[in-house]
């Protein structure tokens, strides 16, 4: 999770950073942040909260100069400090750098104890601070090189945007884990940004992703250049198409909403159920709901009303918290539900507790069958590559079966979309990171290892 944006050569760097962030909000909502350079000092302004909170007319006042880098910050349980905001800005041996980071590196407490031991301080528990530790301590001359010395010291998921006081450097990892797009400002500027909405927002022309292993150097006065760091070994996330992207952002290609149709249809040719009424959990689950329901030839509708001024549901940490807020978020339509077996799907069950408290509300609305499905895999492993997933025992698929679980959560019938299903949904031509379905730690990790949930970002 988490958001990035990085804009070059554009007179209003800091407000087209702004509305980028602004546009990928979804990815992160704990703090937000954004850096500027203009050639002789670099300009921060972070903070707590949603965009709109953070940033006021003040912070653009100070915000100067022609390339801003920016960052949404997602919430992970018990760190969400102020001093875990991004971007992260430090002094060092060649003056000023800012650094925003989408992703997690499984090697950062190895890396980290090395630096300590080596006598390094730390202000937060974040990766990225690592980043800039290996930078500064680099015998290299010039920052690119510095950069590359880094590059080849982490490991795990990375979208990287770095900027120093003149120039601007982009590093996607040799995976392209998250994802990562390039595109062009209407005032001529470049913008790299973790999803293509935000181009959408700015009128930016969408130029193209950037590959995977590939660092793009941005400095004034010349059109930016590309350098391939790292042979690409290209593992797209598939929950960035299941859940996290919005709808309407494209990745290598592939429109986000088409994508969940189209495990919806799928999802209705594996697990088919009968059924009078298809009903989504929205937001997330509605355009998989659409193709279930277009699959099965059942009628849809949007019987469940989400109030939108509730954020996502895992944002609080507790469950306590996470109990009440389902309530606070979804209320049913009786009138639409009552009497009817009713479909329900969702784009994926993490903990079902979500599930749990849908299924009671369907049927205290009168529902006379709830038949849940779930537009992804089984997730039985923790994601170690950005994706804020609990740890293996909160993960309720990876100790109980479909049926124990519809059991559990009061559904006459549960199912999920197989392996095989979801990619080809999302085609075949593609080798994607499905460690949270299969437990393939191809960039390191491991199920045990600490992921995002505790230093992550
Ligand atoms: P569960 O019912 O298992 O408790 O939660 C599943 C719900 O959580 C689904 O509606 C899904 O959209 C949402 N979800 C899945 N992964 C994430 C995530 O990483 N962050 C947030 N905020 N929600 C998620
Ligand atoms: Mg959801």
């Amino acid at each position: 999770m988490c958001a990035i944006v990085g804009v070059y050569g554009s007179e209003n760097a800091a407000k087209n950073a702004y509305y980028a962030l602004f546009a990928m909000q979804h990815r992160g909502q704990e703090s937000s942040g954004i850096s500027t350079a203009n050639g002789s000092k670099i300009h921060l302004v972070k903070k707590r909260g949603l965009v709109t909170d953070v940033f006021d007319e003040q912070s653009f006042d100070a915000l100067k100069g022609r390339c801003a880098i920016g960052h949404n910050r997602y919430a992970t349980a018990g760190n969400d400090s102020l001093f875990d905001a991004q971007p992260v800005f430090a002094r060092y041996k060649l003056g000023e750098i800012s650094v925003a980071h989408n992703g997690n590196l499984v090697n950062k407490n190895e890396v980290r104890n090395r630096l300590i031991t080596r006598g390094a301080i730390f202000q937060t528990g974040m990766d990225t601070e690592n980043i800039v530790h290996l930078i500064a301590k680099s015998q290299e001359d010039a920052l690119i090189n510095r950069i590359k010395d880094m590059l080849k010291k982490i490991e795990g998921a990375y979208c990287l945007a770095i900027q120093s006081r003149s120039k601007m450097f982009v590093i996607r990892d040799r995976f392209g884990i998250r994802p990562l797009s390039l595109g062009k400002l209407p005032d001529g500027g470049w913008i790299v940004a973790s999803e293509t909405c935000a181009f959408d927002l700015l009128g930016a022309t969408f130029i193209r992703d950037v590959r995977p292993g590939e660092m793009l150097i941005f400095e004034e006065g010349c059109e930016p250049t590309s350098e391939q760091v790292f042979e690409p070994d290209y593992h797209p996330c598939a929950f960035e198409y299941i859940y996290f992207a919005r709808p309407d952002s494209i990745i290598d290609g592939t429109n986000v909403y088409e994508s969940r149709l189209v495990m919806g249809k799928r999802l209705a040719k594996e697990k088919p159920c009968d059924v009078d009424l298809v009903l989504p959990v929205p937001d997330s689950g509605v355009a998989a709901a659409r193709g279930f329901a277009q699959g099965l030839g059942v009628p849809f509708e949007m019987a469940i009303v989400r109030n939108h001024y509730v954020g996502r549901t895992f944002i609080e940490p507790t469950q306590a918290i996470r109990n009440l807020k389902v309530k606070l978020k979804l209320s049913p339509i009786s009138s639409l539900i009552k009497g009817k077996r009713i479909a329900i799907i969702d784009d994926s069950l993490v903990r079902g507790t979500t599930s749990r408290q849908i299924v009671k509300m369907l049927k205290e609305a009168g529902a006379s069958e709830v038949h849940m499905r779930i537009a992804a895999p089984e997730i039985k492993y923790p994601c170690r590559y950005g994706i804020d997933t609990p740890t293996q025992t909160e993960l309720i698929s990876a100790s109980q079966t479909p049926q124990e679980i519809a059991q559990k959560i009061g559904a006459s019938s549960l199912g999920f979309l197989s392996i095989q299903g979801l990619v080809e949904s999302l085609g075949s031509h593609r080798q994607y990171s499905l460690v949270s379905f299969d437990g393939n730690y191809f960039a390191g990790g491991s199920a045990e290892s600490p992921g995002c949930n505790d230093l992550g970002t």
